[in-house]
Order: structure tokens, then sequence, then C-alpha cells
């Protein structure tokens, strides 16, 4: 048999195609779904046929998609092998639904800019890293790499502006941009959109509602940046679940130029694989104060992740908790509850005064769990009236806020913050970059987030909560 994508071989397995129709498609550049997908967008006369449609809406859902956390790691290492042994690839990136920071990927694309983009692709087929090559093109290569397809496109550095856009997709936002003038080939994302009559979109925000509204206004603020982010509010040890020292931890992100981290373990009664008993924190406590002596030029809050129990009181007596910096509270545990009482015990741990931040809230598991169905507008107002911050957390498992959500969130007046929630210190940056992405799909602007303010200001705005 011969190893073809995974769209070509679908279409045959299903019979919607013959061989002689496979060439056709290779030929017009269609050997992805991402193609599809966008040919159908498009209305290019080839796939007009109806059980194109149908076939994409089906094969959208085959491939097992992937997480965030998993394509990114993927894409790291495809392009960091591209970066060493590809000297003709002058730059390499994620496009796709990794670049605009989707949840779930279902398809990982790698974008390229080559002077000359033929012999940059033969570079990159003779990695040794590719095991299957299922598709190439003059300046295209499908390739198998670590078990999964990975579309590999390169343009020359006149043209990658165009590239970029058109495999960042969403394919219907794609199609709706060309539709206004017609085609061009443009160095930058900034010439194809100002082509259009646009101002430019964030990759991030692509998929929205509003997204072609407030780049035709030119009302498109400057969104929060990784760069923006002065310090990170949630992280785990091995006090609790985390798989690194506190130490590690607080090396690890220093490193990464942080001005303040707040150590948040599991409290006692987590579901968690390791909790804290009140014994441990205060060991942690100590620990906390001796490191603080070595590392001078990062603060260090000590705080807790404290669970919001069945009637909605926390799993921490209050004079613990007020002797703390920071107190994160979530709701792990369902209990049964349906929504109406996940918002009831979501509420009383918003209103409780020594809680500042309500961590991933409505607890989704990416891939196999939505966000609880609560009122989320009763817990946005709850959390603007209190001054109690909505976490946009950044693990791959929750990215919760959604961007949709926080979007709602700040429409309230809710002030949010952007955590790693991380439990080993080589994913710090990684899962801050992906809480980033994700509030950045909410049209999140800095002013937005506590934590890319100084340390006097987060200071302020935790003790005004419990000042009240
Ligand atoms: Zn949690
Ligand atoms: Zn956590």
């Amino acid at each position: 048999m011969i190893a073809r994508p995974f769209l070509l071989r679908r279409l045959l397995e299903l019979k919607l195609i013959d061989e002689s129709a496979v060439a056709a498609l290779e030929h017009d550049g269609i050997v992805t779904l991402a193609d599809l997908e966008l040919a159908l967008a498009e209305r290019r006369s080839r796939v007009a046929a109806p059980e194109f449609a149908r076939a994409a809406t089906a094969l959208a859902q085959e491939p097992r998609p992937l997480t965030l956390g998993r394509a990114w790691d993927i894409v790291t290492a495809l392009i960091s092998a591209i970066e060493s042994h590809c000297p003709l690839v002058q730059s390499a990136e994620a496009s796709g639904s990794v670049r605009r920071a989707e949840p779930l990927v279902s398809a990982i694309v790698i974008t390229g800019r080559a002077v000359d983009p033929a012999r940059a692709v033969d570079q990159i087929a003779a990695l040794p890293l590719a095991s299957e090559i299922l598709s190439r093109a003059a300046r295209r290569l499908v390739l198998l790499f670590q078990g999964h397809e990975i579309d590999v496109r390169l343009a020359a550095p006149d043209e990658y502006g165009t590239l970029l856009f058109t495999t960042t997709g969403p394919a219907s936002h794609v199609a709706e941009v060309i539709a206004r003038r017609g085609p061009r080939l443009a160095a930058s994302e900034t010439d194809v959109y100002a082509h259009a009559g646009l101002a430019f979109l964030p990759a991030e925000t692509r998929g929205t509602r509003d997204a072609l509204a407030r780049a035709a206004s030119r009302s498109v603020p400057e969104l929060v940046d990784r760069l923006h982010i002065r310090g990170d509010l949630h992280m785990h040890t091995s006090y609790s679940d985390g798989r690194d020292s506190l130490r590690q931890m607080v090396h690890a992100a220093r490193m990464l130029g942080y001005e303040y981290i707040a150590i948040t373990d599991h409290s006692e009664h987590a579901g968690a694989s390791r909790t804290l008993t009140l014994d441990d924190l205060a060991r942690q406590r100590d620990e906390i104060m001796r490191i603080r002596e070595e590392v001078r030029d990062m603060t260090i809050l000590h705080g807790i992740e404290v669970d919001i129990l069945p009637d909605g009181s926390l799993d921490c007596p209050d004079k613990v908790l007020a002797a703390l910096d920071i107190v994160l509270a979530s709701l792990h545990e369902r209990e049964g509850h349906d929504g109406a009482r996940l918002t009831r015990r979501s509420v009383n741990a918003i209103r409780h005064p020594l809680v500042s931040v309500i961590t991933h809230p409505g607890n989704q598991l990416v891939g196999r769990r939505p966000a609880y169905d609560m009122d989320y507008a009763a817990i946005y107002a709850a959390a603007a009236e209190t001054h109690t911050l909505l976490e946009v957390d950044g693990a791959p498992s929750h990215l919760d806020l959604s961007g949709e959500r926080a979007a709602e969130a700040i429409a309230a007046g809710v002030t949010l913050v952007i955590d790693s929630d991380c439990h080993k210190a080589p994913a710090l940056d990684r899962q801050m970059r992906m809480g980033v992405g994700t509030a950045r799909r909410g049209w999140v602007e800095p002013r937005h987030v506590l934590n890319t303010r100084s340390l006097s200001e987060v200071r302020a705005f935790l003790a005004r909560k419990r000042a009240r």
C-alpha cells in the first residue's frame, strides 16, 4: 500500500474518489483536511460536489485530535530539528490551529521562509527524523513525525505572509478575507490584511464572531502578550502533586525573568495524588522563608490552591488562609451537583473574604469534559463586585476560562489572572504561553490581567478584597 496523507487515504476508503481523482486533488494541492476545508470555503470547482462537504465534516471528527500541549511539543521538536539541520530554511513556526491556540488540534502545520523553497524542501525531506514522506510538492512536504502527520509548507520571503495567513485559518475566515479584494502574494500578514482593507488580526482571534467587524472598523486592541506577564501566581511543587521541588520551581521561574511567583499546592482533601497537610504547609512556609534569603531578585508569595467543598466552604481553616499571601480556590469535584448548585458553591467561595482567585473556574478537562454548566453571569458579577480574580489556567488539560468566557468576564468588569498551573519546572513557560494564547482568543488586553502589573499593584489588589 502506498503511504498517503490521511485525507486521501480516507477519501479512497470511503470510495468518494478513485486513483485518478487522487492525482487531480494532489495537482490542486488538496492533500490535507485543512486544504479540503479551505477549497470548500472558497468554493473551488473541483470539490464542489456535496459529498466532499459531507466527507470534510465527517473526517474532521475522525483523527483523534491532539491536545494543544501535545501538538505544541511535536511542533517544537520538529522546528528545532529543522533549525539545526536545514540551513536553507530561514525561519520556521507553527501555523494552523496551534497558532490559533485551539485547545484541541486536528492538524499540525509548520510554515517556513526560504529564498529557495524547493531546495529547502529537499533538506527537510532528508531529515532522519521524518520517518515517512506522505506527499511532496515543490514547496511542501506532508510527513510522519513521532507518528503524526505534519504539513510543512515553505514560501519565499516575499510570499510568506500569504502562506502564513492561509495556513493559519480558520478556512471560513481566510475565504472571507480573500473574497474582499482577491488574493495577493504578500511578504507579511499585515500586508495581506491591508490589501483586503482590514487591520491586522492576531491569529488567536481569527475564529471569533466579531473578528472581521473589528478588523474592518480598525478597532483591534493590543492584546496581552507573553512579554507583558511579570509573574505566575499558580504552580505546584513536590509538597503536593508537582514533580519538582520548591527550589527547582523557584529557580526555573527566576530564569524566566519573573518579578514574582506564588507557590500554591493542593489542600488536604483535593483529589490530587498528593496534598498538603497543615504541617506540610508550615514546613513549606519555613522553606520559602529560607529560599527568599537566597533569591532576592524575585518575590515568592506563599499561597495555596484550596478545594471548594460540597457545602461551598473551603478545605482549610480561615486562620491558616489569613496567614497566606494569596488563596486560590477551585471546584475540583462536582459531587454530582447540578449547574445551579455548582454556581452556588462557586459564588460562595467568591464571597469568602480570603479567596483571591477562582482557578480554572469551569473545571474543563480538554477533550474529556466540558466546563461545568454554571450560571457564569452570576459568577462574573460576584467576582467583579468582590474584586475576586478569575483565572485563565494555561495547563493544556484545562485552558479554562476559555477565550470566549474570558471575553464575557472582562466585559462584566472582572479582572483576570493568567497562570501556568504548572506541575514541572520545564513546562512553566510553555503553559504560561498557552494561557496567554487562550486569553488572546478572548480579546484580553494587558489592562485586564493582574499579573501584567507590578508586585506592589498585585499586593494592593489582593489587600483590597481582604480589607472589605
Ligand atoms: Zn486545580
Ligand atoms: Zn493547580
